[in-house]
């Protein structure tokens, strides 16, 4: 309890190990606290294609790996535990770690997010019998089966390509006929024989029997009509929101509970900084989140230097 840290870093999704990475150059001797399921998003992802310097794609798992491996060559600790809260009332901050309490003077946030279920009826039973947010996981269950992807951007288009490996059919539901998606991404979807997309749908709610999914209501959003259709695996790919329960309000978060930058990457807390998809609005890309851990190691190193 008595040592005092430079910094600590919470989550080690590619901002996370990238702030580790600088500061760890930056002789700051930086502790991450990694999470259980360290790697953050990119350990659910099938295969990287627009990360620069990976001319043939790279598995998203491998890539955290390396990026871990990267960082800890230079000195960042890793620790693959989860963070139960935080005390920012006064330096040296405090981080409550399974009950014992790490001292920091700077902390880098860069938890991330997590997926938004649709919470419709009967959706909570069938979860993990069914109905998951994670095709990467969960897709091998469903082979010569028939599944479908609920979402309109990216997630969805990705998760719905990559369960053609394994299932007899894909049906994409989205609730509106434009889709967020990039078009390399859409149109790879609408071109692939095995997925049929709905458009103007969306679930009214779950169908199931006594072992497990059987499908599900769908309704035309522009006129309440409905449709059932027959599925034994759902994915759910309707974004994302950012993991900031651990905070518990110490720090200004935006409508939707993403952190706010106040000066560079630093929040309304002196000497606490965020990074990557807990922060970001607009591009959640595995790069941007990179860029922003470069930038908040590199705003710790001179807000420290500023403290002495
Ligand atoms: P997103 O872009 O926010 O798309 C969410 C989709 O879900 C939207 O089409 C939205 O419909 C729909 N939706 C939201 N709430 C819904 C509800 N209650 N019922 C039905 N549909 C609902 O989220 P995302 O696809 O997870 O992507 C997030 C970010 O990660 C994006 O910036 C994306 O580019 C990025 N990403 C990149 C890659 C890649 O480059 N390899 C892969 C995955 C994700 P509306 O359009 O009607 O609002």
């Amino acid at each position: 309890m008595s040592k005092v840290h430079n910094v600590i870093i919470i989550g080690s999704g590619p901002a996370g190990y990238t702030a580790g990475l600088y500061a760890a150059r930056a002789m700051l001797e930086p502790l991450m606290f990694a999470g259980y399921m360290s790697g953050g998003q990119l350990m659910l992802t099938s295969d990287v294609e627009n990360f620069p310097g990976y001319p043939k794609g790279i598995g998203g798992p491998e890539m955290m790996i390396e990026l871990r491996e990267q960082a800890e060559r230079f000195g960042l600790e890793v620790r693959d535990q989860n963070v139960e809260s935080v005390d920012l009332s006064e330096q040296p901050y405090k981080v409550v770690v399974e009950g014992e309490t790490f001292l920091t003077q700077a902390i880098i946030v860069s938890t991330g997010a997590e997926s938004i279920w649709l919470n419709a009826p009967g959706e909570e039973a069938q979860k993990g019998r069914g109905i998951s947010t994670c095709a990467t996981c969960d897709g091998a269950f469903f082979k010569n089966e028939e599944v479908m992807v609920i979402g309109g951007g990216d997630s969805a288009c990705e998760e719905a390509t990559f369960l053609t490996r394994f299932a007899s059919k894909v049906t994409l539901v989205h609730r509106r006929d434009t889709f967020r998606a990039s078009t390399i991404m859409y149109e790879r979807a609408l071109k692939h024989e095995k997925i049929e997309i709905k458009t103007f749908r969306q679930v009214k709610e779950w169908l199931s029997d006594e072992k497990g999914l059987t499908g599900a209501v769908l309704e035309d959003p522009r006129d309440g009509t409905t449709e059932n259709i027959n599925v034994t695996g759902a994915f759910i790919a309707i974004g994302h929101k950012p993991i900031t329960g651990f905070l518990e309000g110490q720090v200004e978060v935006d409508e939707e509970g993403y952190i706010l930058h106040k000066r560079h990457t630093m929040t309304s807390v002196e000497g606490v900084f965020a990074a990557g998809d807990v922060v970001d609005t607009r591009y959640k890309q595995a790069i941007t989140a990179a860029g922003m851990g470069c930038q908040a190691a590199m705003d710790v190193e001179k807000w420290l230097e500023d403290q002495h």
